[in-house]
């Protein structure tokens, strides 16, 4: 369906809505996905690559698949809720999806701390080799250290590869010979990993930590190989849609159901039945029978899963108190802004891929504390603000994404549920006081350029998620909850598995690589926890 939208007659093409359900009716499955985000879409594909002739389901509660990767209109404006599509090419590829990317040549970021008498401005290149000596440019008194941290966390990164997301003994065995810097580093912090290589240069570190505060997450508890792999996944090759967001799971959604896969949309998984310690069906919520699968996989918020879709009763009692124990990743305040044909954001410096504003070191501790405190704790001398311009890409009408993480879920559920004045009060005055931000140090004079404002809470995140905490990134990329700490896949129910790698579409698509190749017994990815196929 192509639809034009507003005075500028923008083509905006509705990817989403033109996957429809393809549900036949059938009774049972070789495979029954629950839910059609990245995580399930790129499981089902790749099951099928697999095993071409298999009967695979997957059941999505919305009327179109996606999840978080989104586009929809307002007001004749077209917003997304992605910004950046990360290095999964090779997935992709393999896959057979055929994907109209803008890759990012040059810059990766524009960076600007705020301090009390400064403004730092840095622009960080794409490359892992660019980077390391734009940072050697800008920190000449600490190139050498530079050096030997970036080298380091290359090498981790490729010894990362060697890593097993189901080892056998043998695996085991070889770990500390294939990859001994993951190893060395599987407690260690990313705060500790710039401890290691001296970096102790304030500005230098503060501009380091960065890569931490992707997450919403502080240094001194992220998990220095996460942060490692999210640092160099996303400047490696980066890249967005020339078109919306949506056309990416649109695109997995059309090719999984040529290949014979089908699609129930508008469709609520409310119960895995189980038969001993096995999954034998699913019930979808207003229909009686349930329809039977010999595997399951939940792409779901774990919580969701284990709580309400299994029920405690049916779980250890050692598992549900490391579910309970298992903190889960912040969510989001998104304002997304339709601005008037009167600005030219091509002169205002922003087409990378992120543009991102904040306070200085130790912002991300403040505002993750009071996260897991159930508070906020941005305020004009403490935020960290993700701002993006799709439009220049896209040539669509004007319009802005401005991002702000970690915000925790507590009262923008009460608020919602009970007080719904205060919750649209509560919006506008964050939104006003995040845009002034922005307007202050990044777009002068937005705010009389603005037409349209959609605000999203933690709660509109919990809505369509699932995720009862909103959490944009899963379980939160702690080192607490990394490697054999965190959460697995396979699930106290032998043939249901929950595919939770880490953030973002890199994390969400090698969650569908581990997950199919624990199911295949290592037959396609041969074990491995990134990217690796055996043919
Ligand atoms: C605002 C925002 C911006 C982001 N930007 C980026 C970015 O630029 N780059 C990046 O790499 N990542 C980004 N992310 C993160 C990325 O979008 C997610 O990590 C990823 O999409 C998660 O995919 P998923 O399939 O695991 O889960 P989800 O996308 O959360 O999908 C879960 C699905 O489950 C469905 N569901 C829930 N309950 C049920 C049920 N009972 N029955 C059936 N279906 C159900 C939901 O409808 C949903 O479709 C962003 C996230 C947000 C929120």
């Amino acid at each position: 369906m192509i639809r034009y939208i507003g005075a500028l007659d923008v083509r905006y093409q509705v990817k989403k809505t033109e996957i429809v359900s393809n549900w036949s009716g059938r009774k049972s499955y070789d495979l029954i996905i629950i839910s059609a985000g990245i995580s399930g879409l790129t499981t089902g594909l790749l099951w099928q690559k697999n095993l071409p002739e298999s009967k695979v389901l997957i059941i999505e509660k919305e009327p179109y698949p996606g999840g978080y990767v989104t586009a929809y209109e307002r007001d004749g404006y077209v917003f997304e809720t992605t910004q950046l599509f990360p290095d999964v090419i090779a997935i992709t590829d393999y896959i057979g999806l055929d994907l109209d990317l803008k890759q990012y040549e040059g810059n990766f970021m524009r960076r600007l701390v705020v301090h009390d008498d400064e403004i730092m401005e840095y622009h960080l290149p794409a490359g892992a080799e660019n980077l390391k000596y734009y940072l050697q440019k800008q920190f000449p008194e600490d190139a050498e250290k530079i050096g030997k941290l970036m080298d380091y966390s290359i090498n981790l990164f490729y010894q990362l590869r060697k890593l097993k997301a189901l080892s056998t003994l043998k695996d085991k065995l070889m770990i500390p010979f294939l990859a001994p810097k993951v190893i060395a580093n599987l407690n260690t912090t990313y705060a500790q990993l710039l401890d290691k290589f001296g970096i102790v240069n304030p500005k230098l570190r503060e501009l380091m930590e960065t890569f931490t505060s992707f997450a919403g997450v502080p240094p001194g508890r992220a998990s220095s190989i996460l942060t490692t792999g999210a640092m160099l996944s996303s400047i490696s090759s980066c890249f967005r849609l020339h078109g919306y967001f949506d056309e990416f799971p649109a695109a997995m959604a059309a090719l999984f159901q040529k290949r014979g896969g089908e699609i129930r949309l508008n469709a609520e998984v409310e119960t895995i039945i189980l038969d001993g310690k096995n999954a034998s069906a699913v019930k979808v919520a207003g229909n009686m029978e349930p329809i039977r699968g010999d595997r399951f996989v939940s792409t779901l918020d774990p919580n969701l899963t284990m709580h309400n879709l299994i029920g405690d009763k049916n779980l250890p009692a050692a598992y549900i108190e490391k579910q309970n124990s298992t903190i889960m990743s912040s969510s989001s305040f998104n304002i997304a802004l339709g601005l008037d044909d009167k600005i030219d954001l091509s002169k205002a410096d922003l087409d990378y891929p992120y543009n991102v504003i904040s306070t200085g070191a130790g912002t991300t501790d403040r505002l993750f504390d009071a996260f897991l405190n159930g508070e906020n704790a941005f305020n004009e001398d403490c935020f960290h603000l993700g701002v993006v311009c799709p439009s220049l890409t896209t040539k669509g009408k004007n319009t802005i994404t401005i991002r702000a993480v970690p915000f925790g879920p507590e009262n923008w559920l009460e608020w919602r549920l009970n007080d719904i004045k205060r919750y649209n009060s509560e919006k506008m005055k964050w939104a006003d006081f995040f845009i002034s931000l922005v307007e202050k140090y990044m777009i002068p004079d937005l705010k009389n350029h603005i037409v349209v404002t959609d605000v999203a809470t933690p709660a509109t995140y919990a809505r369509y998620s699932g995720s009862p905490t909103g959490s944009i990134y899963d379980m939160a990329s702690l080192v607490t909850q990394f490697g054999p700490k965190r959460l697995g896949l396979q699930t106290p129910i032998a043939n249901l598995v929950q595919p939770k790698f880490a953030h973002g579409l890199y994390g969400s698509m090698m969650s569908g690589v581990q997950v199919v190749d624990i199911m295949l017994n290592r037959k396609f990815n041969g074990g491995n926890s990134l990217f690796n196929p055996r043919n």
